[in-house]
């Protein structure tokens, strides 16, 4: 679904991103690791076009993925991202937050969203809170509306990115097992950035390990975890426990 081959980016003149390889199949669950830094958020968005890159190629659902607008409009629809701040309009309330890309951006019909999106606030706990403003609700809360949002579009890849790190502790627990549910049962195939160590050996089918801009280590499942090969990948993690 997703590839990406000697990607190299520079913000002006500093090096960000080394010479980045990677796939993604379809349905498969990607961690990216690494200290803060080591350009997990710029390789994010890039991965969107969000950000121009300054060599090699990214290829979406066999398009080139590039900054150009009309491209860009379709591309925001089918890969979906959420952040650590979760950027809901505050003047709006969640049902509107979550309509405005389906009915505005994509032009569906009304009538036809509004059941996905309930369904959607069912499975994330949300049910009751259609009608509720972002500032009523916790941060969790909000984040799990931040997904529902994404994923109102229908999109064929999600990006997270460290949406727990400004969570409380009991709320980092409900947000992470809604991504948990999306891997298991919806088989969503996701690049994942995330501090949580055991939820990262839980979910990951392949993880990256990157530092200061380079992957230093690509491995399947969670061999990462178990035998790191090197130091810098293993004083990450010691870093963690
Ligand atoms: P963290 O774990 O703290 O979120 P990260 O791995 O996501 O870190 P990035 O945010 O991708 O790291 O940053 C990678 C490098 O690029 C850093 O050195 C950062 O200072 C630099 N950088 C990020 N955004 C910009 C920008 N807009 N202009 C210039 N430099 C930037
Ligand atoms: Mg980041």
């Amino acid at each position: 679904l997703l590839h990406v081959s000697h990607l190299e980016k520079y913000y002006q003149k500093a090096h960000i991103l080394h010479d980045v390889n990677f796939e993604l199949n379809t349905g498969e669950v990607l961690t990216l690791l690494g200290p803060s830094g080591s350009g997990k958020s710029t390789l994010l968005r890039c991965l969107n076009g969000l950000e121009a890159y300054q060599q090699g190629a990214i290829t979406f659902d066999g398009q080139a993925v590039t900054q150009k607008p009309k491209q860009w409009q379709q591309l925001r629809q089918q890969i979906g991202m959420v952040f650590q701040s979760y950027d809901l309009f505050p003047n709006r309330n969640v049902l509107e937050n979550i309509l405005l890309g389906p009915l505005k951006v994509q032009k569906r019909p009304r009538a036809a969203v509004l059941p996905e999106i309930q369904q959607l606030l069912k499975k994330v706990g949300m049910a009751d809170y259609a009608d509720a403003y972002p500032r009523q609700l916790s941060g969790g809360q909000k984040q799990r509306i931040a997904i529902v949002r994404a994923l109102a579009l229908k999109p064929k890849l999600m990006l997270f990115d460290e949406v727990t790190a400004s969570l409380d502790p009991e709320m980092v627990r409900d947000v992470l097992n809604i991504i948990r549910q999306l891997a298991a049962s919806h088989a969503m195939t996701m690049l994942v950035v995330t501090h949580e160590m055991d939820f990262a050996k839980q979910i990951s089918d392949q993880v990256l390990f990157l530092a200061d801009g380079q992957i230093l280590e690509q491995t399947p499942g969670t061999q990462f975890f178990e035998q790191p090969q090197t130091e810098r990948a293993q004083n990450f993690l010691a870093s963690m426990d």
